[in-house]
């Protein structure tokens, strides 16, 4: 068999401006579904009736990870689960895995079996605090877990509401007697831990929870209620964040340095995380968070 001859230099320049101009139209796709200007299911829409068209040649991978809020973590999860392979366009997906694809996401979109336990972390002064008063204000629908602290109440702040404030004496009982899902000492000073049977009663009567805790808290509770969605809380940017620490005012300057340490650490973690929320707005933010308490599992 002789060789194929190689195309000629004018087809070779006609098809890299092909590729490229593909590029760019997928490009655009994933802005779209970035700026919600369109949703997934539209793209998916448009790819199953086009197998040409760009939206078909777009990763499934690229086209969950372009959805805000859900993370790479979440995306790889959940295509493992669909039992859809990292590298598959949207394009070449087998019947099975085109409906399960989107069941999840009308599933995800329409509020269907809500997971229910959602975790909301975050760096140091990203405003966890400011976003889940305001939900605790705006959405009573919500179980808000109150946790307990070694900490002595600030002004304004409410025993049972805020905190259940505790002695050192009562703190260790609680462990002792597993009335804990998990506990942390925060910025290397108090206790703070998030009593159980509150959660368990609130979940078995149907309701949605939220539990506004750090990092490690937040880590503990992947491990002890695997199906719990993790949210991470973003600042606007790094600079908003340092403005946000030190304009607070209630830390002294090497508690403040000692902060921002550990926020930098804190926000390499987000990566764990199954969604990301940016706190530009805390009403918008609030509402994301509010939105992904009705997020279903993707699991049967
Ligand atoms: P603050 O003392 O400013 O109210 O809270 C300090 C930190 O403790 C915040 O980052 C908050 O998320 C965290 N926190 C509050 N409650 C809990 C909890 O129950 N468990 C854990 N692990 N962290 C908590």
């Amino acid at each position: 068999m002789t060789p194929r001859p190689a195309p000629p230099p004018v087809d070779r320049a006609a098809a890299s401006r092909a590729a490229v101009a593909a590029r760019r139209a997928r490009a655009a796709v994933k802005h779209d579904v970035a700026a919600k200007a369109r949703t997934a299911r539209d793209v998916l829409d448009a790819a199953w009736s086009d197998p040409q068209s760009p939206e078909a040649t777009l990763r499934v991978r690229e086209l969950l990870t372009s959805v805000p809020t859900l993370g790479p973590t979440r995306v790889a999860k959940v295509m493992n689960e669909l039992g859809i392979a990292e590298s598959k366009r949207t394009g070449g997906l087998g019947v099975r895995q085109r409906s399960s694809l989107w069941n999840y996401l009308t599933a995800r979109e329409g509020g269907v079996e809500p997971t229910r336990l959602v975790v909301l972390a975050g760096p140091t002064a990203v405003g966890k605090g400011t976003v889940s008063a305001y939900i605790r204000e705006h959405h009573p629908e919500i179980h808000l877990s109150v946790s307990a602290t070694t900490r002595a109440p600030r002004p304004g702040e409410i025993d049972g509401v805020h905190y259940f404030f505790v002695s050192d004496a009562e703190f260790d009982r609680m462990i002792a007697n597993h009335e804990l899902l998990e506990w942390a000492v925060v910025h290397n000073s108090f206790r703070y831990g998030t009593p159980r049977p509150p959660i368990d009663a609130a979940l078995a009567a149907g309701k949605r929870v939220l539990l506004e805790i750090d990092l490690q808290g937040a880590r503990l509770v992947r491990e002890e209620m695997p199906d719990a969605i993790l949210v991470f809380l973003l600042p606007p940017s790094w600079e908003e964040l340092v403005r946000r620490l030190t304009g607070r005012g209630t830390e002294d300057p090497s508690e403040q340095a000692r902060r921002l340490e550990t926020a930098k650490i804190e926000l390499a973690a987000q990566d764990e995380f199954d969604y990301r929320v940016v706190n530009t707005d805390v009403a918008v933010a609030a509402q994301e968070v509010v939105e992904l308490t009705a997020v279903p599992t993707s699991r049967p």
